[in-house]
């Protein structure tokens, strides 16, 4: 066991909101010994005091943990996860990259294959060349990164057509 995950009861008093937060995650090391521990949502004493609900080893852990930093995306990076990756949540998290890696892959190729023109610089990825004058040194657009493109507005549409691409591609390597 390297990973031990447990999750509490929480206190009928509690809202909502915090319940997913509410567990301790242990870490081993190879001969069994504790090697640190930390509290998410709940206090030592509460994890010392509340019931405990479940108990998720290894995999079951990083599978509890991906899918709470999944659950924690705002609305945006969860849609350009899912028009990337539209099977994601039928895979096994355990195996996955981490939630963050998997939303910078996906904006990474949306970008490449569905970007618009930057709105700041017009597309050119400098502000050198897109304004005047500026004071500006290096010139590169941060809002684009000098890619001078930015992400279209991810509509149920567009998350379609973006779905349909990505699946057609893998479907035919
Ligand atoms: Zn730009």
């Amino acid at each position: 066991m390297k990973i031990k995950l447990t999750t509490y009861e929480p206190p009928a008093n509690l809202p909502a909101c915090c319940i997913c937060d509410f567990h301790t995650v242990e870490h081993y090391d190879e001969s069994g010994k504790m090697t640190g521990k930390s509290y998410c949502g709940i206090s030592v004493e509460g994890a010392n005091t509340y019931p405990i609900k479940a108990v998720y080893i290894d995999d079951d852990a990083k599978r509890f943990l991906w899918r709470q930093a999944y659950d924690r995306l705002d609305n945006t990076a969860r849609k350009a996860v899912l028009s990337v990756f539209p099977d994601i949540l039928e895979k096994d998290a355990a195996k996955l990259k981490t939630v963050n890696d998997i939303v910078r892959i996906a904006r990474l190729n949306i970008r490449k294959h569905f970007g618009e023109p930057c709105a700041r610089c017009g597309g050119s990825g400098s502000y050198a060349r897109s304004v005047a004058f500026t004071i500006v040194d290096d010139g590169i657009c941060h809002k684009c990164g000098g890619s001078g493109k930015q992400l279209p507005r991810l509509t149920d549409k567009k998350v379609a057509e973006i779905a349909k691409f990505f699946t057609e591609r893998r479907q035919s390597k």
